[in-house]
């Protein structure tokens, strides 16, 4: 299927690993420029130029902390104008509600929640004059069913969906869409993290904390950043406009509900 979106440009935070980077190459593999961002310059430059030999589109990079004003101010001086917004950035750390206090919330609602919608401030204008945009955000099953570990992650990210289902209604008028992913466990350095901890945690090795995970998954595997980057290329795309303001879960099966 074409997804119609050849010549467009695309700003991708968070996206020289992981699921962003599973985004951009999707996004590159349908002819679209890129402007691809994450804090690590070595990283990143090898992940833009690995896409510019293997699909052929412009990639420019901006290393720069997305979540904070001074690294996202540069990203925007380079993503100015850009058709396909899809933001990301890393997820907050776990513990328990006793453990918060007021400035680990603003630290969490600043990266999971201001982040997006400050990104999207930026370039929904410009989207709605020309009369097509489009904006993912990567956020987490944690929205569907909370994770009692990522109380941080559940709180900001919860506001940030709740900004989206009121925003994507005010600017599908004008042909923008505005959609988030939910990712379940996906197999990306975040997820190699985790497992780790559980391995040193209960003394087991990498592959029985994996193989014990991916048991509680129906799909009985975690999922692929291409998989991942192709369900967000799909929304990107022209056959994706009737999509708006909806929350779609990656996870194998593996949040319980009928909706
Ligand atoms: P990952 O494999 O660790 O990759 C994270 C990417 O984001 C890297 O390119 C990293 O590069 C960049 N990054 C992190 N913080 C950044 C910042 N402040 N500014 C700019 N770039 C930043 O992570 P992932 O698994 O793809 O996860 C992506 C998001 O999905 C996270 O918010 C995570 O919580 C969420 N999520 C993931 C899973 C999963 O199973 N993987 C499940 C649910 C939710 P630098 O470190 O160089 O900046």
């Amino acid at each position: 299927m074409d997804l119609g979106i050849a010549g467009k440009r695309a700003l991708v935070c968070a996206s020289s690993k992981g699921l962003g980077l599973g985004c951009a190459r999707a996004l590159a593999g349908e002819g679209v420029d890129l402007v691809m961002n994450a804090r690590t310059p070595g990283p990143l430059e090898e992940a833009a130029a690995t896409i510019r030999a293997e699909f052929g589109v412009a990639v420019e990079t901006v290393a720069a902390d997305i979540t904070s004003q001074d690294g996202r101010a540069g990203v925007l001086d380079v993503a100015k104008g850009a058709d396909i917004l899809v933001t990301n950035a890393g997820g907050p750390p776990p513990g328990m509600w006793s453990d918060w206090s007021r400035d680990d919330f603003i630290k969490a609602l600043d990266a999971n929640m201001l982040t997006p919608i400050a990104l999207m401030t930026a370039l929904l204008p410009q989207m709605m004059q020309k009369g097509w945009g489009r904006v993912v955000n990567i956020t987490s099953v944690s929205v569907k069913a909370p994770i009692a570990v990522l109380g941080l992650s559940n709180s900001a990210r919860a506001g940030l969906t709740g900004y989206v289902a009121g925003t994507a209604r005010q600017v599908a008028p004008m042909g923008v869409t505005i959609n988030n992913l939910l990712p379940g466990i996906h197999a990306t350095d975040r997820a190699d993290a985790l497992d780790r901890a559980v391995c040193e945690a209960e003394g087991i090795s990498m592959e029985e904390a994996r193989a014990r995970r991916a048991e509680t998954i129906p799909a009985r595997r975690y999922g692929l950043p291409a998989e991942f980057g192709a369900t967000c290329a799909f929304l990107c795309s022209q056959h994706a406009g009737f999509i708006v303001g909806q929350n779609i879960l990656l996870d194998g099966g593996a949040t319980n509900t009928t909706l």
